[in-house]
């Protein structure tokens, strides 16, 4: 038992001097099948290196500073050979790095998980196993297609489409038909005729239901049921294209009765939100729940102002203002960020009331435990300003004297600022925070596959375009917040739908009712 404890203890200094490697299945696309092990290990990774088939929204999870290695393999085309991705990781790892190797669907799954390991065994460098969904289970799932089924098979069999190089598979077909049940084939899109023949002059039914389902998982899945002897021509019709797996048994007949993914209220649209990331969570999750696929495209990012000395007075002599109006959640974080480096709790705010532009900026206070004394009902800057003028004037009608502080955006629209000048309200436009303009990146990106992108804010259209200087704006469905990112996306020509009320509900009704709209 002591020998145990020590063994493990030196393991546990190697680790530290010579890095670890967690191969991880990042499992067929969707990031909602990714698992929570995957994630807390790739919230702590140095260095990712990562694979073509690994779905955009797993990448968007990679925290942002992580070092990043694409090693990604195109069917018949490997820019980067697996002895090279192995002594990667080695080289990385050796720097006494965390790295994660992160791989479509279950690492050991065709995924060439064992010969990545020999090399760091052979060096004695720690790593661990995290395993994936597998696209040969998952894929069918999505597509109503269960693997087994009583009624239909007592085996299922997961066999390669390809071997090595251009090699035809050397599968024994005549073993596989005499066994029977499901067979699912990886990697066999190029070989699917000779695969249906195989199977054929083996002796298997020549209408055994099979199918060939593509890009499962996300969006624009698409399956085409057929049978062993019709299935190369429909799938060359449907222009199927890799990566696909081929299911062969009767169970691909249940897809018929079962399919669902695409039938959800948002199934098959790919949706892009731009929002800064710590704010994207919840349209994020609004609309993966109704099916849709959600790619975390932030445009903009928000940063405190440093050493804001403006802030920091303003602070001191809080108790002067009458009100606080906040137009953003960031423009709370900021303050109370600011309160807590200065040692000042809500005590100080004592007497004051609070104004929100809308929801989210009500719910940000509310969580720092003040509740919102004013909200427009219509939730745009113009409208916040014009109820702080209107509540204020009658403040003063009253006999009271009420002072404003507006914490916000360095750059801040005059929407809000407008009415409380035009009635004279006093009050200090204050900057605390600035938005920033965010790179693009090559792991999650714009392109043509996203059916809508979401714009939360006239910045994230303005940081948007910065991002993609280069494309034709006119062809990009915009999803608007309100009038005035509305009013931003049409300067580029988009094609705009707007929220009817500025919150994520809304905006989630609104592609809700574009959707049925399609299909009408
Ligand atoms: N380790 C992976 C398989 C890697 S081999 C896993 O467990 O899923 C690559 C093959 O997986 C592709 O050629 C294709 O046959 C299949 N594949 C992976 N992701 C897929 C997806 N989203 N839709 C359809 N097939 C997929």
């Amino acid at each position: 038992m002591q020998k145990e404890i020590n063994r493990q203890h030196t393991k546990e200094n190697e680790s530290v001097k010579s890095g670890k490697v967690w191969l991880v299945g990042a499992g067929p696309s969707d990031a909602g099948l990714f698992t929570l092990r995957g994630k807390a290990v790739l919230e702590q990774a140095d260095v990712v290196v990562y694979d073509k088939l690994v779905g955009q929204g797993v990448l968007g999870l990679i925290p942002s500073g992580t070092e990043l290695i694409p090693v990604g393999k195109v069917s018949g085309y490997h820019p980067i050979p697996q002895h090279q991705i192995n002594e990667i990781l080695l080289e990385e790892a050796l720097k006494g790095k965390k790295v994660v190797r992160l791989k479509g669907g279950d690492p050991f799954v065709f995924g060439r998980g064992g010969e990545e390991l020999e090399l760091l065994c052979e060096r004695g460098v720690p790593f661990e196993i995290v395993p994936g969904i597998t696209s040969a289970i998952s894929v069918p799932a999505y597509n109503g297609i269960p693997v087994t089924h009583r009624d239909f098979c007592s085996s299922l069999h997961i066999i390669t489409g390809h071997t090595k190089k251009s090699e035809e598979a050397e599968v024994d077909y005549e073993a596989l038909v005499k066994v029977g049940g499901t067979m699912i084939f990886l990697m066999g899109v190029s070989a699917m005729p000779k695969i249906c023949k195989g199977l054929l002059e083996a002796g298997m039914r020549k209408d055994m239901p099979a199918a060939i389902l593509e890009r499962g998982t996300t969006a624009h899945q698409r399956r085409v049921v057929s049978d062993l002897t019709n299935l190369p021509r429909d799938a060359e019709k449907a222009g199927i294209q890799t990566p696909a797996i081929i299911v062969v048994g009767e169970v691909c007949s249940l897809a018929d009765q079962f399919h669902w993914a695409e039938d959800r209220p948002l199934g098959g649209l790919k949706i892009a939100v731009t929002r800064p990331r710590d704010r994207n969570s919840t349209l994020a999750s609004m609309l993966s729940d109704q099916g849709a696929e959600v790619v975390l495209l932030p445009t903009i990012e928000t940063e405190a102002i440093l050493e804001n000395t403006g802030l920091r007075e303003n602070l001191k002599e809080i108790q002067k203002y009458q009100w606080i109006a906040f137009t953003s959640p960031a423009g709370v974080k900021v303050f109370y960020d600011e309160m807590q480096k200065m040692r000042m709790d809500i005590r100080s705010l004592n007497g004051l009331k609070f104004a929100a532009i809308g929801t989210g900026t009500k719910k940000a206070i509310e969580e720092k435990g003040i509740f919102v004394d004013l909200m427009p009902d219509v939730y745009s800057g113009e409208a916040l300003g014009h109820a702080l003028a209107e509540r204020l004037k009658k403040e003063e009608k009253e006999g009271d004297r009420p002072f404003l502080l507006l914490p916000r955006a360095k750059i801040g629209t005059q929407e809000v600022t407008r009415p409380l000048d035009e009635a004279g309200i006093s009050y200090v436009d204050l900057p605390v925070y600035e938005t920033i303009d965010l790179e693009p990146n090559d792991m999650v990106f714009y392109d043509e596959t996203v059916d809508y992108v979401a714009f939360t804010s006239a910045s994230t259209v303005r940081g948007f375009t910065k991002m993609y200087p280069n494309i034709d704006y006119s062809k990009i469905e915009a999803v608007c917040i309100g009038e005035q990112t509305a009013a931003q996306a049409r300067v580029f020509d988009m094609k705009i739908s707007i929220a009817e009320r500025a919150t994520m509900e809304s905006m989630v009704d609104c592609l809700l009712y574009k959707k049925e709209g399609e299909r009408a």
